[in-house]
C-alpha cells in the first residue's frame, strides 16, 4: 500500500508566508524577497514530506491567496478591469484577491466564499463573455521543475474542469456550456505539457461532485472528461474528491478513463457503500481518504486497517490517503509546550499525520498487534485523560421534551414584552460591540502578560462601558449594550471560560489569504464553572434607564468555530455547550437582565452540503440546542439572535424554529433579498435586517437610510420591525460609527413621524 496527501498548509509553520505578504502589500520588501520565501516554504514542505515516506507528494497546492484562484488565473480567467491596471502578474493577482487602489487605478476585490463546509474561503473568480480560455502560464510546470531540483518527484494538483466551471461567476450571457470546449482543451493541453516533461501522475480535483447532481450536471462533467482524457498523453490522471461522497455520479466516474480515483470515507457517509455496491475497477488504483484533513485528533488505527483490509480482500489497489488537503489543520504540535503532553499525543497536525500515513502503511504490511505503534494507538482510543465530566454527561442524558419548548408560545410573548418594554414603534438597537480601540485592545493584552492588576483591567472595561453608554444615549438609541470590551473574539471569549476546552499557542489555519485563525479544541465534556458575563451586563444595566441587552454567543457557533471531539456526537458535544449557556442566561435573566441576545453568526456554516441531509444530520439538533439555550426563561424576556456571513433564505423555516423573539441579520449587502423569502414563508420572529453595512468605513446618509427602512417596511409588518446596522461593531471607529448611528437614529425617527398618522 502506498500512501498521497491531497494538499499542505501553506502559509508557513511561523506564518512566515502571511507576514512577507503583508509586507510586500505595504511595500516593504520587493516582489523577489516574496518569492524567496515562498520558494523556501515549498523547499521545505516538499523535502519534509519527502522524509516522512510519502509516496504521492502533490505540488502546485502551494498558493498566495487562493487555489482557486491560481486555477482560474492559470487559464487566463481574469476579468478586463483587472487585466487594465496593467501591473505586474502578481500585484493583477492580488488585485483580484484584494482588491487595488493606486496610480494604476480603483478596482474592488472578488467575492469571497466559504469553500465547502469549512472556515477556508476561495476567491469567487469571475469570467466574461470575451474570456478566452488557454493555458496562460507556465505555474504547474515551474513548480514541477523546481520540486524536481530538489530531487523530489511530486503529483501536480490543481482544481479540475467541472468544480471550476461550477465555482465561476458569469458575467455576462454566456455559461458553462460555452466555454466547455476551451476549457478541455486547455486542460488537455496543460496533460500534455506535464507528459513531456516526464510527471507520472496528475491530480485533478473536482469536490463539486459531492454535491447533490442534476442530470445536467452529470452531463457537463462527462463531456468535459470525455475529451480530456484521450488527449492526455502519457500521464496519469487521478480524480480526487473529498468533503462528502458521490452518490449521483459513482458509476459514471468508474466508467471513465481515470487512473486513479480519490474518495472520502470520512466525510462520505455512503463511499464504503457505493464502492461495496457497484465495484471499483481492477485497473484503477483506489486513492482512500481515511485519514482526516479537517480535524485534529489521531487516526484510529485499528479502524483504519480494518477498512483496508476490507477494501484490499475485494481485489481493490489502494493508495491511503488523507481526507483533503491538510490545509485546515494546523502545521505541527512540537511548539505547543503549554499543552500536557498527556493532551499532546492525542493530537495530529499535518506534520504528524505524515507519520501516520508512514505507520499506517508499516502496519498494513505487518502482523500489526505486537507493533508497538499500534499498541500505543489502541492505548490512546482506551482512555482519555480528563475528558469525562459525568454530571455533564448525567444532565445530557436526562433532558426532557419539554426543555426544548419555551412557554408561552411566541404570539403571547410579544405581546406581553411590548407591554412590558413600552419601546417606540421600530425600536433601534446595535449588534452589541463597539470599537475596539488600541486602548481597549492593550487594556486586555496587557491584562493578560500580567501587566496589570485584575482591578485596573476591570476598571478601564467599567469606564469603557460608562463611555460607551453615554454615546449610546446620546445617540438617540433605544435598547443599548454594554459594547464587549472585555472580549477578543466571540468564540474564544467563552471558550476560555467553559471547563471542556483546550487552547494552542500556534496552531495557526488559514481562514482567507494572509488571515489565519486559531481554533480552540473541545477536549472534554464541556461545563461552566462560572458566570461569564454578568458582571459586565449588570454593571451596565446599573448605570442606565435604557434596557441594556446581554450578549451570549450560541451553542452551535461555539462548536462550529472549534475542532470538535470526534468520540460523541456533534449533537451531544452541542447539547453540552447549550446547557452552559443555558445557565448563562438564566443567571443574566436572574439579575435583571431583560433582553438577552445569543449570536449564531456561524449557524448557516456546517449545513450539510446535500439538501437532503439539511434537517436529518444538521438542523435537528442544531436548532434544539438553541431552543435549550433560552427555553426556561420568563414570558417577559426578551431573546434576540443573530446571524451574519451568509445566505439565509433556504432556511428560513429552520430560523422561525429557534423561537427566539427577535432576530437581526447581516442583509444590506444582498440588497435586502432576505426580504421576500421572509413574507413568502409567513415569518415569525420580529427582525432587524441590517440597515447599513458595517463592514465598510463610509457613513451612509440619513436618506439611504430610510430607503433601507422603507425596503423592510414594504415586506414586514411595522410592528415586527427593529432598526439596527448589520453587524458588530467592533472593526469600526469611533468617529464613523457616531456619525452612522445618529443617521440611523434620524432616519428611525422620520419614518415613525410618516407613520403615526396610521397608529
Ligand atoms: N455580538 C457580536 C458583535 O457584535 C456579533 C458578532 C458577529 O455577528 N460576528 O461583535
Ligand atoms: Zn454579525
Amino acid at each position: 500500500m502506498q500512501t498521497s496527501i491531497i494538499g499542505y498548509p501553506r502559509i508557513g509553520a511561523l506564518r512566515e508566508l502571511k507576514f512577507q505578504t503583508e509586507k510586500y502589500f505595504r511595500h516593504e520588501i520587493s516582489e523577489a524577497d516574496l518569492q524567496e520565501t515562498a520558494r523556501q516554504i515549498r523547499q521545505d514542505q516538499w523535502l519534509k514530506q519527502k522524509a516522512s515516506g510519502l509516496d504521492f507528494i502533490p505540488s502546485n497546492d502551494f498558493s498566495f491567496y487562493d487555489g482557486f484562484l491560481d486555477t482560474a488565473v492559470l487559464f487566463n480567467i481574469v476579468p478586463k478591469r483587472y487585466q487594465d491596471l496593467q501591473v505586474s502578474d502578481l500585484d493583477s493577482y492580488f488585485a483580484q484577491a484584494r482588491g487595488y487602489q493606486g496610480e494604476a487605478g480603483d478596482v474592488k476585490a472578488l467575492a469571497m466564499k466559504k469553500w465547502f463546509n469549512t472556515n477556508y474561503h476561495y476567491m469567487v473568480a469571475e469570467i466574461e463573455d470575451d474570456t478566452v480560455v488557454k493555458l496562460a502560464n507556465s505555474r504547474v510546470v515551474d513548480h514541477y521543475r523546481e520540486a524536481k531540483a530538489l530531487g523530489v518527484e511530486t503529483q501536480p494538483s490543481l482544481i479540475g474542469p467541472f468544480t471550476l466551471l461550477k465555482k465561476l461567476r458569469y458575467l455576462g450571457q454566456k455559461t458553462a456550456q460555452d466555454f466547455k470546449a476551451d476549457l478541455s482543451q486547455a486542460y488537455s493541453q496543460l496533460l500534455q505539457t506535464l507528459a513531456a516533461e516526464g510527471v507520472s501522475w496528475v491530480q485533478l480535483d473536482e469536490p463539486d461532485l459531492v454535491y447533490d447532481l442534476s442530470v445536467e450536471d452529470i452531463q457537463l462533467f462527462q463531456d468535459l472528461y470525455q475529451a480530456i482524457l484521450p488527449k492526455k498523453g502519457a500521464v496519469k490522471v487521478l480524480l480526487q474528491t473529498y468533503f462528502g461522497d458521490i452518490r449521483d455520479i459513482y458509476q459514471e466516474v468508474i466508467a471513465l478513463d481515470f487512473d486513479g480515483i480519490g474518495l472520502d470515507f470520512l466525510e462520505g457517509r455512503k463511499t464504503l457503500e457505493l464502492v461495496e455496491k457497484y465495484g471499483f475497477p481492477s485497473d484503477k488504483l483506489l486513492f482512500a481518504g481515511l485519514v482526516n484533513g479537517k480535524n485534529i485528533w489521531r487516526n484510529h488505527y485499528q479502524e483504519t486497517l480494518d477498512l483496508v483490509d476490507r477494501l484490499e480482500a475485494q481485489g481493490i489497489a489502494l493508495v491511503l490517503n488523507s481526507s483533503c488537503s491538510l490545509l485546515h489543520v494546523p502545521y505541527r504540535l512540537a511548539p505547543e509546550e503549554q499543552l500536557k503532553a498527556d493532551y499532546k499525543a492525542h493530537f495530529a497536525f499535518a506534520e504528524e499525520k505524515l507519520q501516520e500515513l508512514q505507520e499506517l502503511k508499516h502496519l498494513a504490511g505487518s502482523d500489526r498487534q505486537a507493533e508497538p505503534a499500534y499498541q500505543a494507538n489502541q492505548a490512546l482510543f482506551a482512555h482519555r485523560p480528563d475528558a469525562d465530566d459525568a454530571k455533564v454527561q448525567a444532565r445530557v442524558q436526562g433532558i426532557e421534551e419539554a426543555l426544548f419548548n419555551r412557554q408561552p408560545a411566541f404570539a403571547e410573548r410579544e405581546a406581553l414584552q411590548k407591554a412590558a418594554f413600552n419601546l417606540p414603534l421600530l425600536p433601534t438597537t446595535t449588534i452589541g460591540s463597539f470599537p475596539q480601540t488600541k486602548e481597549v485592545k492593550k487594556n486586555r493584552s496587557d491584562f493578560k502578560k500580567g501587566l496589570i492588576s485584575r482591578e485596573a483591567y476591570e476598571d478601564f472595561n467599567r469606564q469603557a462601558i460608562d463611555d460607551c453608554l453615554r454615546r449610546q444615549e446620546e445617540i438617540g438609541l433605544d435598547v443599548l449594550v454594554h459594547g464587549e470590551f472585555e472580549r477578543n473574539d466571540m468564540v474564544e471569549y467563552f471558550g476560555e471560560r467553559l471547563q471542556g476546552y483546550l487552547f494552542t499557542q500556534y496552531a495557526w489555519v488559514q481562514s482567507y489569504g494572509t488571515r489565519c485563525v486559531k481554533p480552540p479544541i473541545i477536549w472534554g465534556d464541556i461545563s461552566r464553572p462560572q458566570a461569564m458575563t454578568v458582571p459586565w451586563s449588570t454593571y451596565a444595566q446599573s448605570r442606565t434607564e435604557h434596557l441594556v441587552k446581554g450578549m451570549l454567543t450560541g451553542p452551535v457557533t461555539i462548536l462550529n468555530w472549534s475542532f470538535p471531539r470526534e468520540d460523541i456526537s456533534l449533537k451531544t458535544s452541542t447539547y453540552q455547550i447549550a446547557l452552559a449557556i443555558r445557565d448563562e442566561v438564566l443567571d443574566l435573566e436572574a439579575q435583571g437582565i431583560r433582553i438577552i441576545q445569543i449570536d449564531e453568526a456561524a449557524l448557516r456554516e456546517k449545513l450539510p452540503l446535500r439538501q437532503t441531509d439539511w434537517y436529518s444530520q444538521y438542523l435537528d439538533w442544531a436548532i434544539p440546542a438553541f431552543r435549550l439555550v433560552h427555553s426556561g426563561v420568563q414570558a417577559t424576556t426578551q431573546i434576540h439572535t443573530h446571524m451574519c456571513y451568509s445566505e439565509f433564505t433556504d432556511i428560513i423555516p429552520a430560523i422561525d424554529q429557534m423561537d427566539a423573539d427577535v432576530i437581526s441579520f447581516e442583509a444590506s449587502r444582498s440588497d435586502l433579498e432576505i426580504l421576500d423569502s421572509l413574507k413568502a414563508q409567513n415569518f415569525q420572529t420580529e427582525v432587524g435586517p441590517g440597515v447599513y453595512d458595517i463592514h465598510s468605513p463610509r457613513v451612509p446618509s440619513v436618506d439611504e437610510i430610510k430607503t433601507s427602512i422603507r425596503k423592510i417596511l414594504d415586506k414586514v409588518a411595522i410592528q415586527k420591525v427593529w432598526i439596527n446596522p448589520d453587524c458588530g461593531l467592533k472593526t469600526r471607529g469611533w468617529e464613523e460609527t457616531s456619525a452612522s448611528l445618529k443617521h440611523l437614529v434620524q432616519a428611525t425617527e422620520e419614518i415613525r413621524h410618516e407613520n403615526e398618522r396610521t397608529f
